[in-house]
């Protein structure tokens, strides 16, 4: 595996002028002169969002510009939330809502300013569980990656997007096995910090990549979209950053997500599918580990819209489920009820066209 930090494929991420070594190895653009910061074993390379690309009118309720989202306020319950006991999926909408206001007005419409030092609870079963979940992910999407790759041409560079740290790392894992090596941009320093065992890693802003046109065979870009305020914006560069043919490899939560404990959930589900006035309420809030993230959900129809828009042609889009138990032998035997209520998270392959 390919360990340190190979800094060759960076650019400015202003204006992708190169960069060259400066004083105490900051890195500085040749072209407009703006410095980077080293932080020891990877450079601080985060800076704000490039403009949204335009929304068409059926889309534009996925795009959050800093003023929406600071004007934001929490929807009223309906007679809907108090039949399908929504109350407590919406518990502490408000307070979450709020933080995430504080940190937009703090850093611009980025997390940054938030997430910049969140740590993982490594000894909580939470992360085991999420730990165990992704390794299911890992061979699902190398299972797709190497489906739509000629043996011959295998291996490559790959761009981890939000890449995440330990919590993660099964991915990665996967890809080094294939061959690929890893390269990886996060938000977060602790998560850029642990990534550097998995391959190369930086602190970029998914809006605002810090490499060079075409640089990478594929982007991995798993639980990265559901948090951008800008999702069309975030895969325009993915696929600015893919070579023609690329692969772009996304892994986001389903909209229609259903409690599968509870039956009302499964007549929820039917009645948002009949009547999509019924849905709940998009979650613009998540909470992990005290931290309170962004977070919004897309129809299989929306996802379809934006991969299009964004110049990719789908290859595959599915509904996918990670249990750990398929870990240790073969995926508990699909229902009929969960085929008919895809209740996962969207799985999409899409190529960047030649
Ligand atoms: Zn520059």
């Amino acid at each position: 595996m390919t360990r340190g930090n190979d800094t060759s494929l960076l650019r400015c991420p202003r204006c992708l002028g190169a960069l060259e070594e400066s004083a105490g190895n900051a890195l500085r653009c040749a072209a407009c002169a703006a410095d980077y910061p080293s932080l020891g074993r990877y450079h601080d390379l985060f800076v704000e969002s490039r403009p949204a690309p335009p929304y068409p009118a059926e889309l534009a309720h996925l795009h959050f510009p800093r003023e929406g989202l600071l004007a934001m306020t929490p929807p009223p319950e309906t007679a809907w939330d108090r039949l399908f006991g929504r109350r407590d999926f919406n518990r502490g909408w408000e307070r979450d809502l709020q933080a995430l206001q504080d940190t937009v007005r703090q850093a611009g419409c980025c997390e940054r300013g938030r997430a910049e030092f969140m740590k993982d609870d490594e000894a909580s079963p939470a992360f085991e569980h999420q730990r165990r979940e992704v390794r299911v992910k890992a061979r699902k999407i190398m299972r797709r990656v190497l489906g739509a790759t000629p043996a011959g041409s295998r291996g490559g560079l790959v761009l981890h997007v939000g890449c995440g740290g330990r919590c993660n790392d099964g991915i990665p894992v996967e890809y080094a096995r294939a061959g690929y090596v890893n390269h990886g941009v996060d938000a977060v320093r602790s998560y850029v910090e642990e990534f550097l065992d998995q391959g190369h890693a930086q602190l970029a802003n998914a809006l605002a990549l810090p490499y060079a046109d075409a640089s990478f065979d594929v982007v991995n870009y798993t639980d990265i979209l559901e948090h951008l305020f800008d999702p069309l914006g975030g895969l325009v560069e993915a696929v600015r950053v893919l070579r023609p043919g690329g692969l772009l490899m996304l892994d986001t939560p389903g909209y229609a997500s259903i409690d599968r404990s509870r039956a009302l959930s499964y007549l929820e589900y039917a009645l948002g599918r009949a009547f999509p006035a019924t849905r709940r309420r998009r979650l613009v809030t998540a909470s992990w580990d005290g931290q309170t993230f962004f977070h919004t959900e897309f129809t299989a129809r929306e996802l379809r819209r934006l991969l299009s828009l964004a110049g990719l042609d789908i290859l595959s889009l599915d509904n996918e489920t990670f249990h750990p138990a398929e870990l240790d032998g073969p995926p508990p035997r699909p229902s009929l009820l969960r085929r008919l209520t895809p209740a996962g998270s969207w799985f999409a392959l899409a190529r960047r066209p030649s």
